[in-house]
């Protein structure tokens, strides 16, 4: 498996740990566009949302509840955003799921 997340999952390749658990790790963005930019990714390889499906509906879940929990553990009670670019259009440079969490400043509306 060549993925660039599977590899970091698997500690193959090193990365700052946020939160990690039976079904998800999550760590620092090597490149942050915030103060706080840390990405959530299913252990399970799933190369995008849209190859998501009905049985990884209770993972999707588990996904978001820990993004919110984590922008709970960085003090972003102002607020924080989720951002889950998908394919060529969306902005997706890694072919594995994974939500961005950004918070720490003002963002701006609509992203370009
Ligand atoms: P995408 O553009 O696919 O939505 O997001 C991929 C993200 O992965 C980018 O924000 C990029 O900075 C981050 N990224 C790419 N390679 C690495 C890496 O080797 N380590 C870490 N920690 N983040 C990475
Ligand atoms: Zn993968």
């Amino acid at each position: 498996m060549s993925c660039l997340f599977c590899k970091i999952v698997e500690g193959k390749i090193p990365s700052t740990a946020v939160y990690q658990d039976e079904f998800l790790y999550a760590f620092a963005d090597v490149n942050p566009q915030a103060p706080v930019h840390v990405l959530i990714v299913p252990r399970e390889h799933i190369a995008s949302l849209s190859d998501a499906n009905e049985k990884n509906r209770e993972l999707l879940g588990h996904l978001l509840l820990a993004a919110a929990k984590i922008a709970r553990d960085k003090d972003l009670a102002k607020g924080y955003r989720i951002v889950v670019n998908t394919g060529e259009d969306g902005g997706q440079s890694v072919e594995h799921l994974h939500l961005h969490l950004l918070g720490g400043r003002q963002l701006s509306w609509p992203p370009g």
